[in-house]
């Protein structure tokens, strides 16, 4: 899985701020918290112990390791290498754990890089005298090397805007508070946790169904699709990719194995799912035709684009006159699946419909596709559709029946349709 369920918390900021102090506070008191412990080619400090402070390594065996991939980032800070290990820190992720990582700035952004959904906290002393003097009354640094941690300092507090939190660390104590809450909130927020059981306990009827999931692998498509125009412009449409967002948590929280085939969206993958990201229509396509065939169900959340343009122009088109833009279709993708690829997997599509004759409009979709069931949702009832928090409409299937869903959040909703098409799957494994 590429996207595991822990969560990475890096705590980075210029030597000498206290990071590994609120780190191992975190560790202290959290449970659900490990320490990432680094490998480094500094010698060992007074007090320090190998294996619970660092793992010290001889510079060669260093790069050797960076040849092997060991490392899933590492820097050179004040002339010495540092790392953080790939397989243990995927391994704590895998388990659910928070991992918690202490390094400088460059390994900061290198792991925002590799997991978007990583928190980073930068942490700052309230003025450039107290880091001085703290590195100074540390006594394991000779001046030289104070005045080089000094001037780096400068250096890592200019991308302070790639991080997501900020704490001065001008008092300990409110420091050590600001940085539980952090952790608290992470874990408290809906995003990050499976769907409240107790919310099904409310009324459990409606989510029968929950149950066929389990070890099932589905895919799920989500966002819109981006067709270019030139090297900088593209059409595309108001896709935010929430509704495929909620569909791969719910069938996630039923047990399902979830592969994310997402475009360019607002809101980034869930956790505890294989992601793959892609931009076109065509893109999209490739990945379904491999994948497509292995799966229990398809959910095509996704917007895709209809049309791209005829022509790519490389580089950026100069702004003069009139522009005419010459548009073709892009390939019905569930259409091409079927006449290229020997088995398909039931379908579920999402059908976004303007106007009184929508709901017609679906069920005609729902025969052309060949999907077992579609999700009719009105585009033009506010508070539904693209770009809103909630939606509402009918689940249709291709027996005839449905279900109607009355406006609610996307999350809940979600839930609801993998329930339905669970019941749903499950009524024609019986028959
Ligand atoms: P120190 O030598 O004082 O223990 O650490 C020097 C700097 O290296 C600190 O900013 C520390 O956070 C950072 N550091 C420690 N381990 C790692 C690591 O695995 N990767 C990176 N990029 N920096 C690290």
């Amino acid at each position: 899985m590429n996207n595991p369920p822990g969560q990475l918390i890096v705590l980075a900021g210029p030597s000498g701020v206290g990071k590994t102090t609120l780190a191992h506070h975190l560790i202290d008191k959290f449970k659900f918290t490990v320490f990432s412990v680094s490998t480094t080619t500094r010698p060992l400090r007074g007090s320090e112990i190998e294996g619970v402070d660092y793992f010290f390594v001889r510079r060669e065996k260093f790069l050797e390791m960076i040849e092997k991939d060991y490392f899933l980032e590492y820097a050179e800070v004040h002339g010495h290498l540092y790392g953080t290990s790939r397989d243990w820190v995927r391994k704590e992720l895998a388990r659910g754990g928070s991992v918690i990582l202490d390094i400088d700035v460059q390994g900061a952004l290198q792991i925002k890089e590799a997991f978007p959904s990583s928190i980073l906290i930068f942490i700052l002393t309230p003025s450039p005298d107290v880091l001085s003097s703290r590195l100074s009354s540390r006594n394991t640094d000779d001046p030289d090397v104070v005045k080089l941690r000094l001037e780096m300092a400068i250096w890592e507090i200019s991308w302070i805007g790639s991080f997501d939190y900020y704490i001065c660390n001008s008092r300990l104590e409110d420091s050590l508070l600001q940085v539980e809450s952090i952790l608290r909130g992470c874990r408290l927020k809906m995003l990050n946790t499976s769907f409240p059981p107790e919310v099904i306990a409310f009324t459990p009827e409606r989510f029968i169904g929950l149950e066929h999931w389990q070890g099932k692998r589905v895919i799920v498509t989500s966002g819109p699709t981006r067709e270019a125009l030139d090297s900088v412009r593209f059409i595309s449409n108001r896709s935010s990719g929430l509704m495929g967002c909620s569909m791969a948590m719910a069938l996630r929280d039923a047990g399902a194995d979830v592969l994310f085939v997402t475009g360019p969206a607002c809101i980034s993958g869930p956790s505890g799912v294989d992601i793959i990201p892609v931009e076109t229509a065509k893109e999209m396509f490739d990945i379904l035709a491999s994948e497509a065939p292995k799966a229990d169900l398809l959910v095509m959340a996704a917007a895709v684009s209809d049309f791209r343009p005829s022509a790519f122009h490389d580089g950026k088109t100069e702004r003069s006159g009139t522009v005419r833009l010459e548009l073709e279709a892009t390939p019905d993708i569930l259409k091409e699946l079927e006449g290229t690829i020997d088995r398909m997997c039931p379908v579920m599509a999402f059908s976004l419909e303007f106007g009184p004759d929508g709901e017609k409009r679906a069920l005609g979709k729902m025969k052309r596709k060949g999907a077992s069931a579609i999700f009719y949702n009105p585009g033009d009832v506010p508070g539904a559709g693209m770009e809103t928090s909630s939606n509402q409409g009918i689940l249709f299937f291709d027996d005839g029946s449905h279900v109607e869903v009355k406006r609610s959040s996307k999350r809940y909703i979600a839930e609801l349709l993998t329930a339905a098409m669970g019941r749903y799957l499950m009524k024609g494994n019986e028959g």
